[in-house]
């Protein structure tokens, strides 16, 4: 069975090919996204399935019923755009300027209406039903995750799994992680409110530009001097703006940044340590400040049993030496909001080929992977999908010989 679907899905990768250049073409940023669930919604209507627009916001979310009742499994694409200007020389380029899909959500998305188009051809083989999550704003906080689970995306679904495409990964090659995966991912801002003036009398004003510049530097002693040494944090001051000319002492400075941490104690300890440190630097200078730190995504963590189930399938379709487990990354997805209300997992597959230059890292102007990256992650959500539902009886068989990806 699996080898026929598997066959059908490689006959259809022109047209997602297609599909996934088109949206490269004309991306849309986070929360701004119009025309791409346009597309996905009328791709998923012809193919029959109900289908449900504006979920949370601008989500899609596709419903396939099999012939027989069963499981529900949901499967999960992002389809929102970075704002960088697309380097690259190729003809498929980006036409929105500034506008890039710089992080392969177009091929997630592509791959998710791939594997739509097989099972719905095989509908009558299906015991159970499959949720096709096609979600908006994944780049940016607080994401599109929350809004679409608010909206009833995950009802009576029993279990969820979702896949990132990976520049640094080669060709062919899975990875997996049980339990945590990716950080938690939160953000902070304060403002620095002094005194300005002349800058040749620096004794008559409170100065935010120092106030500023010392401040960045007192919270790396969150890190370094305050946290466990065994758990894992990162304080990054991502921006530090004051004052305009050289030679004025400006009223006020601004500084954000990003927290990564797996621990909730750890995580509640960090916002805790930068307003104290914020505080007492400012206070100390004759300053006032106002800080404000918002929780972002929740760390992401996969359940062992479905991450040992997918690492199963995935060495049925590459060679045993293909399927890697992958360290734990601070960087954040927002798939971490499935996986907190359901069972579920998410997996990485490559999609680095150094003969096509697809090599430059996520959020790169110049970034791209090759696009037979699709196939993969479509193979594994199919084979997830008919294992799931027969309680791990089905599983493809020895099909690494007949696929060439
Ligand atoms: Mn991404």
């Amino acid at each position: 069975m699996f080898a026929k679907l598997f066959a059908k899905l490689e006959t259809l990768q022109p047209e997602l090919v297609k599909f996934r250049r088109d949206l490269h073409m004309y991306p849309e940023l986070s929360f701004q996204e119009e025309n791409t669930p346009k597309k996905v919604a009328d791709f998923l209507i012809d193919l029959g399935f109900e289908v449900r627009t504006g979920v949370g916001g601008r989500g899609v979310v596709g419903v396939l019923k099999g012939k027989k009742p069963g499981k529900t499994v949901a499967l999960r694409a992002d389809f929102d755009a970075l704002p960088i200007q697309d380097e690259k020389e190729v003809e498929y380029k980006s036409r929105v300027p500034g506008v890039m899909h710089a992080c392969g959500h177009d091929l997630h998305t592509a791959a998710l209406l791939g594997v739509a188009k097989v099972l719905s051809e095989v509908k009558d083989q299906i015991e159970g039903t499959v949720i096709f999550i096609h979600q908006f704003a994944e780049e940016q906080l607080p994401g599109g995750a929350k809004f679409m689970i608010e909206d009833g995306c995950l009802d009576g679904v029993d279990v969820v799994y979702g896949a990132h495409v990976m520049s640094n990964l080669p060709l062919g090659q899975i990875g997996i992680r049980e339990g945590h995966a990716m950080a938690a991912y939160d953000a902070f801002e304060i403002e620095i409110f002094g005194k300005g003036g002349h800058a040749a009398m620096p004794h008559v004003g409170v100065d935010p530009v120092v106030l500023g510049s010392q401040l960045v530097t007192n919270l790396q002693q969150i890190v370094s001097r305050r946290i466990d040494p065994i758990k894992p944090a990162v304080v990054t001051v991502g921006s530090i703006n004051g004052g305009q000319v050289f030679n004025v002492i400006p009223d006020t400075a601004k500084i954000t940044g990003t927290v990564r941490t797996f621990d909730d104690d750890i995580r509640d300890q960090i916002e805790k340590a930068i307003g104290q440190i914020t505080k007492s630097t400012c206070e100390g200078a004759g300053a006032t400040s106002h800080y404000t730190y918002t929780k972002g995504y929740p760390p992401l963590w996969n359940h062992p049993v479905e991450a040992k189930r997918v690492e199963d399938l995935a060495k049925c379709l590459v060679d045993e030496e293909k399927v890697i487990h992958v360290p734990q990354v601070m960087g954040g997805e927002d798939f971490a909001y499935y996986v907190k209300e359901v069972p579920g997992t998410f997996f990485v597959v490559g999609g680095q080929n150094h003969e096509i230059n697809a090599t430059y890292p996520h959020h790169h102007p110049k970034f791209d992977v090759d696009e037979r990256s699709m196939l993969l992650i479509g193979k594994l959500f199919i084979s997830a999908v008919f294992n799931y539902l027969s309680d791990g009886g089905v599983k493809p068989d020895h099909v690494k010989i007949e696929t060439n990806v």
